[in-house]
């Protein structure tokens, strides 16, 4: 099957397997050519196959040579379809784990449901005894929840008034502006419900109920704060009521798990293009922004840096400071520098239709939304055949 990208709105629907296997080598290459992590042993990792979640598995997997065990949400090829990227990547890293001698297991399925919890713990009873870093890496746009059965959705919304500011669409380059009206008091409660702590301290619960949590263990979840501009939209709107609600999660986890010496974080990550973030009005123009003041000053990174550097300088490094005043890790430090933040504010100011593709790095996030499905990748030949069935070796 000759396998290209087709795209509807912010998704692509097809995912090329060759080309995410490229992207997952090119993100172990990174890792093998930094030092190594003395770091935690057994991880697992609550979305596992794409973004943020699949950086932290390759970190733990090939820096700190730690055995994994990866959750996610993705499909197969079926007929006519291709697989997810998520379910390509996932294929490519358990190869590249086993080549490295180290276990690794995935769990295909809804980790908000009671069943996908009791799955991964008969997994880490039979095959790894306890784990002793869980990473909590899940996005999504709906949940159900397991005991009520009631389905939430979450939106992307301000709260108390309407938000206008500047977007793109990044296949078309035309910046226009968004208007998005505030959420009701019910889409509030749904977001939180999806995006807030309630099923990570759910899995945390289980897991040390049923022995499985090392003493000492560590758990991460990941949240974003941002600039100013887009405030309004994510940090004090819907998302953000539910990353606070993730964060006051993170403080009740680290006390119950500092009876048995363990510790929870949630640690605030750089802006970046992967599924999620496309999703949201005004962000990508403010990353393509980014990327181009960020990369000018040579300290741009993507999701394997930033897991690279939270891992080894923070959860298991010997910095000085691990967390702000607020109790978070802050590996959007760079992102967040009083000078990159005047310049990106500069050039928002000036962006337009005409103007886009000198003043920001649009060009760029195009392609690197185009990588996150495997295409766009060099020494890849998309013209020629390719089989879209990869098997996931251990796949349970
Ligand atoms: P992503 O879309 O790349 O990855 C989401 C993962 O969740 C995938 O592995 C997917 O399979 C999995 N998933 C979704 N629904 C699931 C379900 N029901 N059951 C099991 N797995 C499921 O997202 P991302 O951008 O890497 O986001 C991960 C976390 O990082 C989120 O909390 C996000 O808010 C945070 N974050 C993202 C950014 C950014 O700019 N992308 C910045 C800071 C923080």
């Amino acid at each position: 099957m000759i396998i290209q990208p087709k795209t509807r709105g912010f998704i692509c629907t097809t995912a090329h397997p060759e080309g995410c296997a490229e992207q997952v080598k090119r993100q172990i290459d990174y890792v093998n050519a930094q030092p190594s992590i003395t770091g935690p042993r057994n991880v697992l990792v609550i979305g596992a196959s794409t973004g943020y979640g699949l950086a932290s598995r390759i970190v733990s997997s090939f820096a700190a040579g730690a055995n994994t065990i990866g959750v996610y949400f993705d499909k197969a090829a079926e007929g006519a379809r291709t697989a997810s990227a998520g379910w390509y990547n996932s294929a490519a890293f358990e190869e590249a784990a086993a080549a490295a001698g180290r276990k690794s297991y995935s769990i295909v399925g809804d980790a908000f449901s009671d069943e996908i919890k009791a799955k991964t713990i008969d997994l880490i009873r039979t095959e790894l005894g306890q784990i002793d870093l869980v990473v909590y890496s899940v996005a999504s746009p709906r949940r159900t929840h397991p005991k009520t059965g009631e389905t939430f959705s979450s939106v992307i919304k301000p709260l108390g008034g309407t938000y206008t500011n500047k977007t793109v669409n990044f296949h078309s380059g035309e910046v226009s502006q968004a208007t998005i009206e505030p959420a009701t008091e019910d889409e509030l409660r749904q977001t939180i419900a999806v995006m807030g702590g309630e099923d990570w301290q759910m899995w945390i619960d289980d897991m040390e109920q049923a022995g499985v949590l090392a003493e000492g263990a560590t758990t991460v979840a990941y949240s974003y704060i941002g600039p100013e501009i887009t405030h309004a939209v994510y940090r004090e709107g819907t998302i953000g009521a539910a990353k606070n609600d993730l964060e006051a999660t993170a403080k009740r986890l680290n006390e119950q798990l500092s009876t048995n010496g363990g510790r929870a974080f949630v640690s605030v990550n750089k802006a970046l293009v992967t599924q999620s973030s496309s999703a949201i009005p005004v962000v990508p123009l403010y990353i393509s922004a980014l990327y181009k003041v960020m990369k000018e000053k040579g300290i741009h990174e993507g999701c394997i840096e930033q897991m690279y550097r939270l891992f080894s300088e923070r959860l298991y490094g010997n910095c000085e400071t691990l967390v702000d005043e607020k109790g978070l890790i802050r590996v959007d430090d760079w992102e967040m520098r009083p000078e990159i933040q005047a310049e990106v504010a500069e050039v928002w100011a000036k962006l337009s239709t005409e103007n886009v593709y000198d003043l920001s790095d649009l060009a760029g996030y195009r392609r690197e939304f185009f990588q996150l499905f495997g295409f766009e990748t060099d020494g890849i030949n998309y013209e020629a055949d390719v089989n879209p069935e990869v098997n996931i070796t251990n796949l349970r």
